[in-house]
């Protein structure tokens, strides 16, 4: 634990690895904030859309950052909406050339740079007695001293079952086939970028989540996390 700021749990891992929903239900039961940072790159990619801008592009990259206000706020059915100044961009950004977008800004250093104050910044907000984040880097970059980091995995045909089901939720028409493709394509990128490429921290937890139903995988977290925080006498806080 590090004094001064909540509780951090790094939720790291590839796409399809049940991050989102792991994340998410272990800092409803721990009543932690829940930092999807995954969501802060695709809003990005969708705003430099929007003006024209190429994703590539580090001078009007940097220029764009700044006046970016990305927010979350509680969805009224539960979960949480992403803000892009007043507009709801929470369905825009998990559309599959959002997806590719925001892989393709995460590789430029001037935006990791850009984003890692807002990072921190949402998860040590005040109010906050404790912060889920989820991503790539958390444990290895954005907060290398976290107070508990895990990295889920699962295979790769697993991953892209499970997303491939929740853009088929959603309406979207994609097959299985080019989910998976699209899968790939953003493993490799995220995994062979120079910079904060996907990989664990050497401390990190692996849990490999295929065939597992995630209500177990949070059960386990949740049990591990409880454990720690009332060894570290924050569970009063
Ligand atoms: O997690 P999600 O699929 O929403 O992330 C979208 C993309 O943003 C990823 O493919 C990855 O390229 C990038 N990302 C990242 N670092 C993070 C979170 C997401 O590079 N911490």
């Amino acid at each position: 634990m590090t004094a001064g700021r909540p509780f951090i749990v790094a939720i790291d891992g590839p796409a399809g690895a049940g991050k989102s929903t792991v994340s998410r239900r272990v800092a409803s039961r721990l009543g932690f904030a829940m930092v999807d940072t995954g969501a802060i790159y695709r809003t990005v990619a969708l705003a430099a859309t929007r003006r024209g801008i190429a994703l590539d592009d580090d001078a009007a990259l940097a220029v764009l950052l700044p006046e970016l206000e990305i927010r979350f706020s509680p969805s009224p059915g539960g979960g949480q909406r992403v803000l892009l100044g007043e507009d709801d961009v929470s369905v825009e950004i998990r559309t599959p050339p959002i997806s590719l977008g925001a892989s393709k800004v995460s590789a430029r250093p001037v935006v990791r740079a850009g984003l890692l104050d807002l990072q921190r910044r949402l998860a040590c907000a005040p109010e906050n007695r404790g912060a889920v984040l989820e991503g790539r880097d958390i444990g290895t970059v954005v907060f290398p001293d976290a107070d508990a980091k895990f990295f889920l995995t699962a295979s790769a045909e697993e991953r892209a079952r499970r997303r491939h089901a929740e853009l088929g939720a959603r309406g979207d028409a994609s097959t299985y086939d080019e989910v998976l493709a699209d899968q790939l394509r953003r493993d490799k990128d995220d995994s062979e970028r120079a910079i904060a490429p996907l990989r664990p921290a050497a401390d990190a937890q692996l849990v490999d989540t295929s065939g597992l139903p995630l209500d177990a995988v949070v059960d386990a977290l949740v049990r591990e996390l409880e454990a720690r925080l009332s060894g570290d006498g924050r569970s009063e806080a």
